[in-house]
This record gives structure tokens, sequence and C-alpha cells, in this order.
């Protein structure tokens, strides 16, 4: 009986040609030995083709193995073509565990050593570096991805397109705001005209870390696109509530409770009003929906972001009144960050879409369970790095190869 992730990979394959899935499921025939199987993934990720497109010749293969390999391909190319994964669930199912191949038929058969006794569990060491709010993060998130990213930390996470263009939109702001610090009405077509040049130089900076020119072009156009919007919010927030940015990509590494965080703001805003501080977080991805929906994840200590750089500020000396996360992703819609002003404790929360309201309460418990899980991580080595039981954590999990334990992802409703 093969395990439900290797159905479920299988069944990916086959319905939506997912490449990753196919990899599992070479790992998972058993009739090819893993490490034929890792050059043949390595082989296939360099050529950029399908598993099923490679050639056999440059593969460590022994005889038997290569016909396996090609039953294998021929049993991936008929699944994928049908839509129906019976073809490769039959074949994986039905293999035989790979044999190594002698190369002199006449030697002398020898006794195979006895296999070596498992070697016992221990605890892990983890590493003594400061913490960061996202490490917190993936921590609640993921314990395993957490060990597999901070302790084992093997691989280096490969550039998304995605990534790359908040690496650039983030430079591009870092520089606008650095020339434009008191951003206003009378200003607005020198700015826009200056940010879309920063875009553009900073796409192009940034153009080795795409995966191809058009994916270059693409995004700059997306990013100067939501640069307009950028604009439009950046004068109606000058003119509702002035304002001056007094910092960007600031470095902050505060002590809370005896651990040392460190982290980056994107920005700090300190309104002429009162002299209080706005932390602005620049979100290229998805993001909560409403103030009410993050102010949620704060409380359910989902995420420590903001919390973090709340802390950061009022330790060193400063009074905060509003978070914001600030959305960056879609150029068709205007920019409306969801924005929490701070209140006291004994206030009710209020809600009025992207605007809300977080309690001092909220922002204490979340820092106070920043420091409990910085004792943990500290503290005693950990015994047991569980993963997480919930598929949409693996969404995003470049761990998903070497991760046994992931949990199965929701049946494919309409998958057929
Ligand atoms: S695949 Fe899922 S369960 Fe495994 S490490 Fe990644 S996020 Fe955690």
């Amino acid at each position: 009986m093969l395990r439900p992730t290797i159905a479920q990979d299988a069944s990916a394959w086959s319905h939506r040609g997912d490449r990753a899935a196919l990899e599992r499921a070479l790992l998972a025939y058993s009739a090819i030995s893993p490490v034929t199987s890792a050059a043949a993934i390595a082989l296939a990720r360099a050529t950029e083709r399908p598993l099923t497109a490679i050639e056999e010749a440059p593969l460590p293969l022994g005889g038997r193995e290569r016909e396996s390999f090609a039953a294998w391909q021929s049993a991936a190319s008929d699944s994928r073509a049908a839509g129906d994964p019976s073809s490769l669930l039959r074949l994986v199912e039905s293999a035989s565990p790979a044999v190594p191949e002698s190369t002199t038929p006449s030697a002398p058969a020898e006794i195979p050593p006895a296999p070596l006794p498992p070697e016992p569990p221990r605890p892990v060491a983890t590493p003594n570096r400061p913490l960061s709010a996202s490490a917190l993060n993936m921590f609640v998130d993921c314990r395993r991805r957490w060990f597999f990213r901070y302790v084992c930390d093997p691989i280096e996470e490969p550039d998304s397109s995605a990534a790359s263009y908040g690496t650039a939109f983030h430079a591009a702001l870092e520089s606008f705001h650095a020339e434009f610090a008191r951003p206003s009405e009378e200003l607005r077509a020198e700015m826009a005209q200056r940010l879309d040049a920063l875009i553009v130089d900073a796409f192009d900076r940034a153009r080795s870390t795409f995966a191809t020119v058009v994916e270059v072009k693409l995004q700059t156009q997306r990013a100067r696109r939501t640069a307009v919007r950028y604009i439009d919010w950046l004068c109606e927030r000058a003119r509702q509530l002035p304002f001056e940015v007094v910092g960007i990509e600031r470095r902050v590494a505060p002590t809370i409770g005896e651990h040392q965080f460190v982290g980056f703001i994107d920005r700090i805003d300190r309104f002429d009003a009162d002299g209080s501080l706005a932390v602005i977080d620049y979100k290229t991805g998805s993001i909560a929906e409403s103030a009410k929906e993050y102010r949620e994840r704060v409380r359910r200590f989902e995420d420590f972001q903001l919390p973090f750089y709340y802390w950061s500020q009022e330790i060193a000396g400063e009074h905060v009144s509003r978070l914001a996360l600030l959305p960056l992703k879609d150029h068709t819609l205007p920019i409306v960050p969801i924005e929490l002003e701070v209140v006291g404790g004994g206030a009710a929360p209020r809600d009025n879409g992207a605007r809300g309201t977080i309690s001092i309460l909220d922002l204490e418990r979340a820092r106070d369970r920043m420091v409990e899980i910085g004792d943990e991580i500290r503290g005693e080595r950990i015994a047991h790095f569980p993963a997480s039981d919930d598929p949409e954590a693996c969404a995003y999990c470049i761990y998903t190869l070497s991760c046994t334990a992931r949990p199965q992802p929701e049946p494919e409703r309409f998958s057929r």
C-alpha cells in the first residue's frame, strides 16, 4: 500500500504537470537507488526539462536500473497524457528495491555487512544568533521548516520572481525617500517622475535575479504602475496626516526579555501633529485583507512582525501610534494600507475595513510570547521539531522534498 502523499503527488503530476510532485514520485520509486534518483532530478533541473524527457545516458544507471527508469518515464508520460495517475501508481507500487549491480560477475559472493544500528535520536542545539520576527513566525508556523532553515541551513533558497520583485521595489523606495522625506501634493509630478526612474534603475540592477528577460520587463512594468498608485497614496496621506519620513530600512537590534533580536523596518514616519511614529512594512506578497484579520493573527501569536517593530521603537524611547502593512503587489487597485492604531488597554477594538485598532495589551502579550519562544529556542536542546498539520503552511516551503511528515493537501475536488 502506497503512502497517501505518493498518491497525491502522482495525481498532482498527472492533472497539473507539477514537476516537484513528479520528483517526489521518482524518489518514492524503489527500483531506482536514491543516489540515481537525486542525479536524475539534478539533471532535469539543470537542463530545465521534465524528468520524463531527460536522456538516460549521463546518469549512473546499471542495466536493471536503466530498464526500470525507462519504465518509470514511460508510465509518468502515460499518466500525464491521460490525466490519470494509475499507470505511474501501479509501477511505483509494484517496484522491487534496487539492488546494486556487480561489475565483476565472477567475483566470489561477499557476505553483506550487518546493517548499522540507527543512530539514537539526540536533542538538537539551536544556533546562537539574534532572533528575528520572521524566524519566530516560521517557528510557530512549522517547527520542522524552522529546523531545516535555521539549524540545518542546507540549501541556498533560490530567487523567486516574487522575491526579486520585492527586493527591487524596496531598493527603489529606499532611494526615493532618501530624497523625498516630506512628500506633498506640490511635489507630486517631481516625485512621480523620480520614483519611476528609480524603479527602472532598481529592476535593471536586479535583472540577473529574474529567470528571463521577459520576466524582468513584465515585473518592471508592474512595479512602475504600482508606483503611480503609491504616489497617489503618499499625497493623500500627507494631506490628511502630515508627516516626515525619519527612517528607511532602519536596522533595529533591541534586547527583549534576555534575547537579542534583529530586524529592518522598511519605513518610519513621524507625524507633525503629535510627534508620534508610524512603523510601515512594505508588502509585495499577500497580506491580511482587513485590520481585524491582521489583529487576530497578532492575538493568536501567528505574526510578530509589527509587534516587534513596535517594541523596538518603544524601547528606544519613541511613542508609536500606528502600525501599517503597505500592499505593493497589485497595480490594478488603489493602495490601501492595513493600518492599526495603538490604543489603551481598556479600549474595545474598532474596525473599519483596512483600518482598525490594536490594544497595548495585545502588543504586550505578543512581546511576552516572543520572549517565551526565545526561551524555548535558546534554552535546553530541542528534542523534536514537529511538522505543521496545516497543508497551507507547505504551499511555499522549499523543503517539501525532504519532508516526509508533511500534511496531506486537501483532496482536489475538480481534478478530473
Ligand atoms: S513541507 Fe510543510 S510540514 Fe514539511 S517542513 Fe515544509 S512547511 Fe513544514
